[in-house]
């Protein structure tokens, strides 16, 4: 059976006339199916399934975060008159099932979720639907564009998402005279350099009990509110900005995550959307000073990689997951769940850093990674299943095109 907290005072559903679903990567007021909710017509539910929890071996720092992240923005709901349910449930459709008792046999509302999986099972519950708004790119137009390719250029995406947004643009020319400074960027790791600190975010009466519950210890890498993911926008903005170019493909053993943002689980899970997180790259061009190499190259991974990736995902469609062009069969190497038991130095650490803190940058994601789990004959789906339990932004839609 499930439990239900943070629920409001008897009476309060009175007059209600809508339910309204947040998925544990909707967090956002803003944005959503809450962009134009009303306080006293609606009320508010987040589920936290039995599945979501226990169904996987998950890494404890990425659930700490989702969960921690979802009851505070739940409470910050609460405190600003909405009517809010966080319920435990053993899957999402009796937490839902659960909210109806609640609150009365009310239609259900939600943005478009941002898996395959949960749509399908959320259409089939009957939720009515409001267009996801958390890329800057609706899914429609995305696949307009690619209906048009003959082959998916990135780079081509990437230009036209420069034209529409007007983004880094003068008129009909990008900024600069060029849409790509990387032939600038891309050098190695810095010698006798002295990288700047990150930010450690403190924990609160909510962290404590979400750690409490899951038996862990979190680090204090991850922000778990908004005010957080904010705070961390506005220090890699003034802090590691300018350096993001020059070394955002560099691997160095003295620095876990040279001048990386740490952006990508809050843009993953609702807390920030990418509409600021580039205004304030632009903005930090405009009025600060950044240069252009680092400030483009940053736009490039949000207005390009992260919207196309994205598009590509529901482009592809849902079998997309299962390919296995290569006909890999190996089960996943022991050494990805447990660096100690390899001995190769560079895949050691990476793994050492994905245990520590479940994350690390894109390059050894990609060039460490993957390329060892591809050389070695792993088969996709156990890889991909692995990287979605460890990581603490994991997600199919970014993973699986
Ligand atoms: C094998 C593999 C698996 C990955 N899995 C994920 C994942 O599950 N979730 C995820 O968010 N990213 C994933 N990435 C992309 C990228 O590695 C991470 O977004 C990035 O490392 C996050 O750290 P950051 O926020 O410091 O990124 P930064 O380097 O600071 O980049 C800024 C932002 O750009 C976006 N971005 C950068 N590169 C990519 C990319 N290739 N695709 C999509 N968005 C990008 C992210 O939102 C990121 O926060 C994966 C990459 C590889 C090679």
């Amino acid at each position: 059976m499930g439990k239900t907290f943070g629920t409001a005072p008897k009476g309060v559903n009175v007059g209600k006339q809508r339910i309204l679903y947040i998925p544990h990567d909707h967090l956002n007021r803003a944005f959503g199916v809450l962009k134009d909710a009303d306080p006293e017509l609606d009320t508010v539910v987040f589920v936290e399934s039995q599945r979501m929890v226990t169904g996987r071996q998950w890494h404890k720092e990425r659930l700490f975060f989702l969960l921690s992240s979802a009851r505070h923005f739940a409470r910050e709901l609460q405190e600003a008159g909405f009517t809010t349910h966080y319920i435990q449930a053993p899957t999402t459709l009796d937490g839902l099932a659960q909210a109806r008792n609640l609150v009365g046999d009310l239609p259900i509302h939600c943005a478009e979720p941002s898996s395959h999986r949960q749509f399908a099972q959320l259409k089939e519950a009957g939720l009515v639907f409001h267009q996801n708004d958390f890329f800057l790119t609706p899914r429609p137009l995305f696949m307009q564009w690619a209906e048009k390719q003959k082959s998916y250029v990135m780079e081509n995406f990437y230009r036209a998402q420069r034209v529409r947004l007007n983004i880094l643009m003068q008129g009909a020319d990008p900024v600069g005279g060029r849409w790509n400074f990387d032939a600038d960027n891309r050098l190695p790791p810095p010698k006798n350099y002295t990288w700047p600190a990150y930010l450690d975010h403190e924990r609160d009466a909510i962290d404590q009990k979400v750690a409490e519950q899951l038996g862990f210890q979190p680090t204090n890498t991850w922000a778990t509110t908004r005010e957080g993911a904010l705070r961390q926008l506005e220090f890699f903005v003034s802090t590691h900005l300018s350096g993001f170019g020059p070394y955002e493909d560099a691997i160095t053993k003295e620095n876990w995550a040279l001048h990386h943002s740490l952006l990508s689980p809050y843009l993953n899970n609702g807390l920030l959307h990418a509409e600021e997180v580039v205004a304030a790259a632009v903005s930090a061009f405009e009025t600060q000073g950044a240069p252009i190499g680092s400030v483009e190259a940053f736009v490039r991974q949000i207005i390009g990689w992260r919207e196309y990736i994205n598009g590509m995902y529901w482009f592809l469609g849902e079998d997309y997951r299962k390919e296995n062009q290569l006909g890999a069969t190996r089960k996943l190497l022991p050494l990805f769940r447990d660096s100690s038991k390899t001995k190769m130095n560079c895949v050691k650490s990476v793994v050492q850093d994905v245990e520590q803190r479940s994350w690390t940058h894109h390059i050894p994601r990609l060039m460490v990674l993957s390329n060892l789990a591809l050389t070695t004959g792993v088969n996709p789906q156990e890889f991909l299943d692995w990287m979605r339990e460890q990581f603490i932004d994991a997600t199919d839609w970014v993973m699986v095109p």
